[in-house]
């Protein structure tokens, strides 16, 4: 379950004309929750405070029972797609998907399969070697999400660590990553989200400005209101 507990935010100080933000929600564990809400009312604020970009003012966030808000980005059980997303252009679409993962993952033959099959269920198969710059931005949007969910499903080989479990980024964010998808590659991206979140134990958040898009993923959701 993640819990984020009476979240308090402000970019700047808090006034009259920018009062602080509040979030306070729950989410169950291997289900999708789609975040609603008019634009700029802090949809992306709300992602980016779980993800650790941003530290609250006030309140705690929960991961299964453990406050993460101590964690860097980078340590947290959290893999996220952005808006726009942040692939290396010059670089090939298997090494942007590759490098999110711990050297000893990346070459492991499992995990070689898990990234192709990935790609397949994305229709960017026999795409590995093409260089991001190369393609259109559906298929660079693709890929994002294609990374997003290797990470979720490839647990980070952690020394301190002994339980594999422990060390997966199963919390997945998602920040309108649809928005400039063709509607039948948007079909099977959400398609392939919701078979990540059911049959991996996945537990997705996504922000989305469509209202069809809870409905088709068959998600909770949660509407940000001005102070809710
Ligand atoms: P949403 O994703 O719901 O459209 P955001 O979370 O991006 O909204 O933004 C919430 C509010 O915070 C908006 O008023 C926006 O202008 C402001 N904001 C967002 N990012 C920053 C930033 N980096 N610095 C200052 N203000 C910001
Ligand atoms: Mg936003």
């Amino acid at each position: 379950m993640l819990e984020v507990k009476d979240v308090q935010f402000s970019y700047h100080q808090a006034s009259k004309a920018q009062p602080l933000m509040r979030f306070d929600l729950t989410v169950k564990a291997q289900s999708i929750t789609v975040i609603e809400g008019p634009s700029g009312i802090g949809k992306s604020t709300l992602l980016h405070l779980i993800a650790g970009f941003l530290t609250p003012l006030h309140g705690d966030i929960l991961w299964q029972g453990q406050s993460i808000c101590h964690m860097p980005p980078a340590a947290r059980p959290i893999s996220m797609l952005f808006q726009s997303d942040n692939l290396l252009p010059h670089l090939d679409v298997w090494t942007n998907i590759a490098i999110g993962l711990d050297a000893n993952s990346r070459h492991k033959a499992d995990n070689k399969m898990m990234i192709s099959q990935s790609l397949t269920d994305l229709g960017l198969a026999g795409m590995d070697r093409r260089r991001i710059n190369t393609l259109s931005g559906g298929q660079q949007q693709r890929v994002a999400l294609a990374r997003a969910l290797v990470r979720a499903r490839i647990p980070r080989i952690l020394p301190s660590s002994s339980d594999p479990n422990s060390m997966r980024r199963s919390l997945v964010l998602l920040d309108e990553p649809f928005s400039a998808l063709d509607p039948d590659t948007k079909a099977d991206c959400l398609a392939l989200v919701k078979h990540m979140v059911f049959s991996d134990g996945i537990t997705a958040v996504m922000v989305t400005h469509d209202p069809a898009d809870a409905k088709n993923l068959g998600a909770e959701v949660f509407s940000l209101k001005l102070n809710s």
